[in-house]
């Protein structure tokens, strides 16, 4: 006896992969771009492609929840990370050249706010490469596009640090005023916000300076 057993299936194909931010797994996942299309079964086995069924859709290889793929837009944790770094190199280079002598505050004050953002001890001679070799054209936009994903405490944490290496003098000239003007602009920060924390972080300055201990002040909770 023979049955031509004949039916359709939807089959997911993957078109894309790669690593994205998962919002579920709150991190760095690889995902799999997917796209469903109908099939033409003849015993079972698909064997004429049909329409594509719906919108391709993006899953979590960890967690397998599916997702729009606008959810690609999110940065990574890995990306955010690297551009708060780079961010960090063009802010403190822009404001070191800006100053008419580099004192030794300063480089201090730029190599802890570089060691934070990198999460490593960052050397000497890798601000000196920057001093003489990056460029620091990117830096408004760059920090434009990372105001969009942190929040108030990271781009005031991001913009005292600026402050700190631009006063590590002992005042802040109109040069590096002009600078940091820009910075807190592009961070999406109001003028009197910026002054506000310009104002903070230079009392807490003067209040460490005594003795000007590298590192934390007993009792003090510097951001990074
Ligand atoms: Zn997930």
């Amino acid at each position: 006896m023979f049955f031509l057993v004949w039916g359709f299936k939807v089959r997911f194909k993957t078109v894309l992969q790669g690593a994205f931010f998962c919002p579920t797994c709150g991190g760095d996942r690889p995902f799999e771009q997917k796209q469903g299309r109908r099939w033409f079964t003849l015993f079972w086995i698909p064997v004429i492609p049909l329409k594509e069924v719906g919108e391709q859709f993006v899953e979590c290889s960890t967690c397998r929840q599916a997702y729009k793929t606008s959810v690609l837009q999110l940065p990574t944790s890995a990306n955010l990370s690297n551009d708060l770094t780079v961010a960090t190199r063009e802010a403190t280079t822009w404001l070191l050249r800006s100053a008419p002598t580099v004192t030794p505050a300063a480089r201090r004050h730029a190599l802890d706010m570089l060691s934070g953002a990198a999460s490593r001890p960052w050397s000497d001679a890798e601000l000196d490469h920057d001093l003489g070799t990056l460029t620091v054209d990117g830096l408004p936009g760059r920090l434009t596009t990372l105001a969009s994903v942190l929040n108030e405490h990271g781009r005031e944490t991001f913009f005292s640090g600026c402050v700190r290496v631009a006063a590590a003098n002992g005042s802040v000239g109109a040069a590096e005023q002009a600078l940091l003007d820009s910075i807190a602009s592009s961070l999406g920060m109001s003028p009197a916000h910026a002054r506000g924390v310009i104002a903070q972080t230079l009392e807490q300055a003067a209040a460490r300076a005594p003795g000007e201990a590298p590192g934390q002040a007993p009792g003090q909770a510097w951001p990074q």
